[in-house]
């Protein structure tokens, strides 16, 4: 196995492997690799063997490049937190791919007038609906300009967009950022770029409240440039729109910066594609039963498809849009509210359409069971060490952190101590640095961002604390600088290249060889110490000469396959691509390991 500086990884695998063993070798979560298994048409629970071909479609899709032999790896791009369904995009035909309404999202502190935001755009341009018309709830609208649509989610507040990228579903394609004119940058404010930031997600100022008397826009401007966000009219890539929501002043400007934002990314869909989105919002209804709220994201979701949507599904009996109108079907970037799921999903949940009921359960039952296999193995909380096993699996190059500290004078010295510490091609990327104690939020973005929280002369909070332990983040509390630094080494050094050790576990003598017709030649063998492992090499060795290596492709025992065989039994040993053994070689069990460098 090697690595070849670049940012892909190899990683050799035998011919059939079962979903345990891989998430094992990747260091990924099992429940991941069923989703990007179902993602691709395969239902498969952690302890099925899935063949080569499989295999290397999902370790592709976790940036690993699957080899049978020792070959050299081939580059690949750092995929970083892509959401499973940017990834269905991605593979679908790029000839039926059409251009899909962008869907923006409102972020900001309290009482800057996210709110007030909400209902001037929805008034002014509610789509299809009469001016000042009223819309339903359903957790997001759509409104048209120039012709064009723009879906809006209407759940102010961080927290649901949080929630999404927690369980890496995000669902937006723009941040509009509220600040007002007359209170400027505050701590959520910070905290709402630094979701967006992480998340890779394009950010909108829209500068509020200029109709106040107190309204500074060049202060709030200067703020907006400390934060990383330079306003264009200052040389900088961020556009800021000064409105008055209250007034309904600017909504037009700001509709305009949208267009011109999306217009530059590739905001695009297959409407006749694999159906997957995000749950927005769920709750029981009177009457109506179970009602969730659906951004479709690629495909387009009818009435009667069955839907598997987190943990539930069900078959949907009506849809409706935004006006409350009813619909038969909603094409990418349309949100419906749908009815039909048999129990309440969570917002942020992934949804996707499957063939049956019976599909449905099964696709349920096998996350079910991952979860709970990789709940029982999961400590609460992680080491330095599995964070950044975290990172290599994830094939993210950086460690991430959310710094908290007591008094400025000592958040800076820790912030630029820790920024020395960058290293070429594995970046520290400090999402956010704030005096105070370590709250319920900086563990949601921890959370969300696969960060962790350090803490210099401060405290966690009960409710942070409590956060921590469910989502398993990372909280280190310091008071001295270096200590710190020394840890955050070690644990850069950890995610650089790893070195590869190779444990041997075991030897054996050949004492009889089988010709075995479509197989090849088999080696019958007696273990003389140790272990052979079916997923490990095989080194064959004659006179004292190593003459070749490879890894095993089958290993049995009294005709049944094993998994091992110990010292004191016979076996019959296969290895790929190799079939001279001859009576009196010896063979030696092994496989290599990556420790980190010292
Ligand atoms: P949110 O907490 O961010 O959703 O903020 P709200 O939308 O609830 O607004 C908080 C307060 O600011 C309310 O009293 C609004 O009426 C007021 N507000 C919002 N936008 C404006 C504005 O453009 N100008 C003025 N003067 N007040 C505004």
């Amino acid at each position: 196995m090697s690595e070849n500086g670049q940012k892909g990884k190899t990683i050799e695998i035998s011919p059939n492997i079962t979903v345990r063993e891989l998430s094992q070798i990747i260091k990924a979560s099992p429940i991941e690799i069923i989703k990007i298994l179902m993602a691709n048409g395969v239902m498969a629970n952690i302890n099925q063997q899935i063949d080569f071909d499989t295999a290397a479609v999902v370790a592709a899709e976790l940036g690993y490049e699957v080899t049978l032999e020792t070959q050299a790896p081939i580059k690949e791009e750092d995929k970083g937190e892509i959401p499973l369904w940017r990834r269905v995009i991605a593979d679908e035909n790029p000839d039926e791919l059409i251009k899909r309404p962008p869907v923006v999202t409102i972020l900001g502190h309290v009482d800057h007038g996210k709110t007030t935001l909400l209902d001037a755009i929805r008034h002014t341009n509610v789509a299809g609906g009469e001016v000042g018309g009223i819309t339903q709830h359903i957790g997001a609208y759509q409104v048209e300009h120039n012709n064009r649509l723009i879906t809006f989610l209407d759940t102010p507040g961080h927290a649901a967009f949080t929630a999404m990228r927690a369980r890496g579903a995000q669902g937006a394609d723009i941040v509009i950022l509220v600040v007002a004119a007359d209170d400027g940058v505050m701590p959520q404010t910070k905290e709402a770029a630094a979701h967006a930031k992480a998340a890779q997600v394009p950010i909108i100022v829209a500068m509020n409240k200029i109709d106040k008397q107190n309204a500074d826009q060049s202060r709030v401007k200067q703020q907006l440039a400390e934060i990383g966000l330079v306003p264009d009219d200052w040389d900088g890539d961020t556009i800021v729109v000064p409105i008055s929501a209250k007034k309904g002043e600017g909504i037009e400007d700001l509709l305009e910066a949208i267009s011109l934002v999306s217009d530059n990314m590739d905001i695009r869909a297959n409407p006749k594609g694999r159906v997957i989105g995000t749950v927005i919002e769920a709750e029981i209804a009177r009457a109506k039963g179970v009602m969730a709220s659906l951004l479709i994201q690629n495909g387009s979701l009818e009435v009667g498809d069955v839907v598997v949507a987190g943990n539930t599904c069900g078959k949907i009996k009506a849809m409706f849009d935004y006006l409350g109108k009813r619909v038969r079907k909603a094409s990418p970037s349309f949100p419906v509210s749908v009815m039909g799921l048999n129990d309440i999903p969570q917002a942020g949940d992934l949804f996707q359409v499957v063939d049956s009921e019976k599909d449905a359960r099964m696709m349920i039952d096998s996350l079910n069971q991952a979860k709970a296999e990789s709940e029982s193995d999961q400590k609460s909380v992680m080491s330095l060490e599995q964070l950044f096993d975290r990172f290599q699996a994830g094939d993210v190059r950086e460690l991430r952190l959310v710094i908290k500290a007591d008094v400025q004078g000592s958040l800076e010295p820790v912030v630029s101590s820790l920024k020395d510490l960058d290293k070429g091609d594995i970046a520290i990327n400090i999402l956010h640095a704030e005096t105070g104690m370590i709250s319920e939020s900086d563990v949601m973005l921890a959370s969300a961002s696969k960060a962790i929280v350090i803490g210099f002369n401060v405290q966690a909070d009960t409710a942070a604390r409590r956060l921590a332990d469910s989502e398993g983040v990372s909280i280190r509390i310091y008071d001295i600088i270096y200590r710190l630094i020394e840890d955050i080494e070690k644990a850069l050094k950890g995610m650089l290249e790893p070195e590869e050790q190779e444990v041997v576990s075991g030897h054996a003598e050949i004492r009889a060889v089988f010709r075995i017709s479509k197989v090849g030649n088999i080696a019958g063998c007696y273990v003389t110490d140790g272990v052979l492992h079916r997923n490990a090499k095989m080194r064959v060795i004659r006179s004292g000469n190593v003459i070749h290596e490879g890894w095993i492709s089958s290993l049995k025992h009294l005709q049944e396959d094993v998994r091992e065989v110990r010292q004191g039994f016979e076996c019959g040993v296969a290895i790929k691509s190799f079939d001279g053994f001859i009576v009196g070689d010896k063979l030696e069990c092994f496989s290599v390991e990556k420790v980190a460098v010292k």
